[in-house]
């Protein structure tokens, strides 16, 4: 990774990249929608149904952010799904489990 400026760090291959090298207990969908003014992107676990049955993590980005601040977000939200085991999804949203995630984010994305 040369910088978040480079043409093959577009969103897509960003989300990509995160499922390849640092995927998280459940798999990931990563959806770019359109959201209330104040929410840049959040990101839930959602528990199986009869039509999922096995658990995932739903990561919604803000359409309306430029693409670099999408890709900062994405990276934000990766982290909490990282964070959250399938027994700790209660953890607080921004404390150490949350930090540690973000930083093996960032250095997995940094090494490569
Ligand atoms: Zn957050």
């Amino acid at each position: 990774m040369k910088g978040l400026t480079d043409d093959r760090l577009e969103f897509r291959s960003i989300a990509r990249e995160l499922r390849i090298l640092i995927a998280p207990t459940w798999p990931v969908r990563v959806r770019r929608v359109k959201l209330p003014e104040s929410v840049h992107g959040d990101c839930s676990l959602c528990m199986p149904t009869w039509k999922t049955p096995s658990p995932y993590f739903h990561i919604r980005v803000s359409a309306a952010l430029s693409r670099d601040a999408q890709i900062y977000v994405l990276i934000h939200e990766w982290a909490h799904a990282l964070s959250w085991g399938s027994e700790s999804h209660r953890l607080p949203n921004h404390g150490p489990e949350w930090g540690i995630a973000l930083s093996r984010i960032w250095q997995a994305l940094l090494e490569d």
